[in-house]
C-alpha cells in the first residue's frame, strides 16, 4: 500500500538535503508539503519573503555574466549532460513527483522523457536559432544589416504543481542555454521536485547560483519577482495568469503566459472509433484529468454517437484506480481537497441541472483520500459550470453534434484555446478542420502527445489560453533581446545642407520609385 510507503520514496533526510537548497534571509517559517497518496505531510520547505525574492533575483544578476561568457556550445553540452542524469535518475525523480502529485507512475515518466527531449533539442537546435544574422535592406547595397541574440538577463518563472518537472524545469532550459539565469518559483504543493532537479543541474555542471529556487506561496513573491526579472513566465490559472500579466505591464517586464483551457475534441463518422475511444479516454484522464491539453468535451457526429459514447464509457469504467509506486494503475490521485471540491462542485452542479452522469461521478477514498473517478457526463446544460468553466480534473462531457460544421461551431464556442482534437479517415479533411478551430494546437487522430513531443513546433494558447509559446524556435527567442547593428558602406544618409530640401524630397521620392521598380523585376535578389 502506498500508505506506507510514501516516507521510504521521499524520507526526512532527502527532504532536509532539499530543503537546504532553497537559500533564504532571515528567519526560515516552514511550509509543510503533502503527498496525496496519504494526504500526510512529507516534509517542510522555506516559506520565503518578498525579501528572499529580491536576494535571489540579485544572486541570479551576479551570477550572469559568467554564464553568458561561456561559449552556447559549452552551455549546449550542459544541457545534454543533464538529460543523460535526468535518464539516469529517473526513478528517484518518479517517485518525488509520485509524492507530492499523487499522479501514476506513467504520467511521472511522462515528465521525465520531456525534460529529455527538451533539452536535446534546443542543446541540438538552441545554438543556431541564437546565431546572428545577415539581414536585408530596402535600401540595398547602401547599408549592412545584421542582428544578435543576447540573453535578457534573469528570466522568472512561476509554476504550476500539475507537472512539477516538466513545467518548472523543462520551461527554463532554453532560456538556460540563451546565457540567462533563473529564478524559479514552483508551486508550493510540489518543491521537492524542482529542489532536486536543481541539484542534478549543479552534478552536471550548472553553477550553483546560475538558478535560484525559491519556495513559498504566489500571493506575496509574484510581485517582487515580476519587478526584479528581465522577462516572466508563467504558467497556472487564467486568473493567476491576468494578475501576473498585470504586474508585468506595471514593470514593463516581457510575459509568457500558459493558461487554462477547456479542450474540446471532434469526432467525425467516418473515424476509427477504437483509435478514437483509446486516445480520448487517455487523454482524458491523464494526470487524472490535472492536465492543460486534456480533453472536457467531446463532440461526436450524429451517426457515431451511440457507438461511441457506449465504448467510450465502457473503456472509461474500467481505467484502474491506484495509489502505487509502480506502472499499474491507470489514473492517480486528485493533488488536493480544493482541487477534489472544485471537480465535486461542477459534477454536482451538473447533476442539479439536469445533466446523466454515464459512469464515475464519486469520491473513491478506499482507494486513497483525494481519488475521484473518472466521470463521463452527457446532456449537460449550456449553462453549466461543467460546461463553459475548466473543472481540470477526470470530468468529460460527450455531446452529439449534426456534423463537422456544428462540431466546429461547439468546440469554438469558449473563451479559451489553448488544444483541440479532430478525428476522421480523411486526414487531409481532419488537418482543413483543424484550420477552423480557434486554438493554438490541434492534434488530427491524436490526443496531444505528438503534437507535444514536436518540440520544433511552437506550443501554448491564444484567447483566455494564454500569450507566448513553449518549444520551437519562439520558445527560446522570447528570453533574448535582439540587438541590429547597420552600417554603412558610403557616405551616411543624411540631408546634405547644401542640397536644398526640395531636391533632397525629390531625389528621395525618386530613389524609392527605381528600388520599387527593381524589386517588382528582381524580388527574390534584391
Ligand atoms: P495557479 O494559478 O493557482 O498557480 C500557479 C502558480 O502561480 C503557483 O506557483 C502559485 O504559487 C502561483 N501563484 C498563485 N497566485 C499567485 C499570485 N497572486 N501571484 C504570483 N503567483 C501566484 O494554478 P495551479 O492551480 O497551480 O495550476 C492549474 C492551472 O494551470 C490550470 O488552469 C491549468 O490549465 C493551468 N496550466 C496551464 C498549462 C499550459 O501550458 N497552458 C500547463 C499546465 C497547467
Amino acid at each position: 500500500m502506498a500508505a506506507e510507503s510514501v516516507g521510504d520514496r521521499l524520507d526526512e533526510t532527502t527532504c532536509d538535503r532539499l530543503r537546504n537548497r532553497v537559500t533564504t534571509v532571515g528567519s526560515r517559517e516552514a511550509l509543510p508539503v503533502t503527498a496525496p497518496y496519504t494526504n500526510e505531510v512529507v516534509g517542510t520547505v522555506p516559506r520565503c519573503r518578498p525579501a528572499d525574492i529580491d536576494a535571489a533575483v540579485d544572486r541570479a544578476r551576479s551570477a550572469q555574466s559568467a554564464w553568458a561568457a561561456r561559449s552556447v556550445e559549452n552551455r549546449a553540452t550542459v544541457l545534454k549532460r543533464f538529460a543523460d542524469s535526468v535518464l539516469a535518475n529517473r526513478e528517484r525523480l518518479l517517485d518525488v513527483i509520485q509524492v507530492e502529485t499523487g499522479k501514476t507512475r506513467l504520467d511521472a515518466l511522462a515528465e521525465v522523457l520531456d525534460v529529455v527531449l527538451t533539452a536535446d533539442y534546443y542543446a541540438e537546435n538552441g545554438p543556431e536559432q541564437l546565431a546572428g544574422s545577415r539581414r536585408g535592406s530596402r535600401l540595398p547595397g547602401l547599408t549592412r544589416v545584421e542582428t544578435h541574440h543576447d540573453p535578457v538577463g534573469v528570466a522568472g518563472f512561476v509554476e504550476p504543481w500539475n507537472y512539477p518537472l516538466t513545467l518548472a524545469i523543462s520551461d527554463f532550459l532554453p532560456a538556460l542555454l540563451a546565457g540567462n539565469t533563473v529564478v524559479l518559483k514552483p508551486a508550493e504543493e510540489t518543491p521537492f521536485t524542482a529542489l532536486l532537479a536543481h541539484e542534478l543541474l549543479v552534478e552536471v555542471g550548472v553553477p550553483e547560483e546560475t538558478v535560484q529556487v525559491v519556495t513559498g506561496e504566489g500571493e506575496p513573491l509574484g510581485e517582487p519577482l515580476v519587478a526584479g526579472v528581465d522577462q516572466i513566465t508563467f504558467t497556472g490559472s487564467t486568473e493567476t495568469g491576468r494578475a501576473i500579466g498585470s504586474l508585468a505591464g506595471k514593470h514593463l517586464v516581457d510575459a509568457s503566459l500558459e493558461l487554462g483551457g477547456k479542450n474540446p475534441a471532434i469526432v467525425l463518422a467516418d473515424a476509427d472509433l477504437d483509435a478514437a475511444v483509446r486516445a480520448l479516454v487517455w487523454g482524458s484522464y491523464a494526470n487524472a484529468g490535472q492536465l492543460c491539453l486534456s480533453f472536457e468535451r467531446i463532440y461526436v457526429e450524429q451517426s457515431a454517437y451511440a457507438e461511441f459514447r457506449d465504448r467510450f464509457v465502457e473503456a472509461t469504467a474500467s481505467r484502474s484506480l491506484g495509489a502505487t509506486f509502480d506502472f499499474g494503475p491507470n489514473v492517480g490521485s486528485l493533488i488536493s481537497e480544493a482541487q477534489r471540491s472544485v471537480v465535486e462542485t461542477h459534477v454536482e452542479d451538473a447533476r442539479a441541472r439536469g445533466a446523466t452522469v454515464l459512469t464515475g461521478g464519486e469520491r473513491r477514498e478506499d482507494v486513497g483520500p483525494l481519488f475521484y473517478e473518472p466521470t463521463v457526463l452527457a446532456d449537460l446544460p449550456a449553462e453549466a459550470t461543467a460546461a463553459t468553466e475548466e473543472t481540470f480534473g477526470p470530468v468529460v462531457t460527450i455531446e452529439p453534434v449534426a456534423d463537422a460544421t456544428a462540431g466546429v461551431r461547439q468546440a469554438n464556442a469558449t473563451d479559451y484555446g489553448l488544444h483541440a482534437s479532430v478525428w476522421t479517415a480523411d486526414r487531409e479533411r481532419g488537418r482543413s478542420l483543424a484550420r477552423q478551430i480557434r486554438a493554438g494546437s490541434v492534434s488530427v487522430n491524436d490526443a496531444f502527445a505528438g503534437m507535444w513531443a514536436s518540440t520544433d513546433a511552437p506550443m501554448g494558447g491564444v484567447g483566455d489560453s494564454g500569450i507566448g509559446r513553449r518549444h520551437g524556435p519562439e520558445g527560446i527567442s522570447k528570453f533574448t533581446e535582439t540587438q541590429t547593428v547597420t552600417s554603412q558602406r558610403g557616405p551616411p544618409l543624411v540631408p546634405i545642407d547644401a542640397v536644398p530640401a526640395g531636391i533632397v524630397a525629390r531625389g528621395a521620392i525618386l530613389g524609392i520609385g527605381a528600388v520599387r521598380r527593381l524589386k517588382r523585376r528582381f524580388p527574390p535578389w534584391l
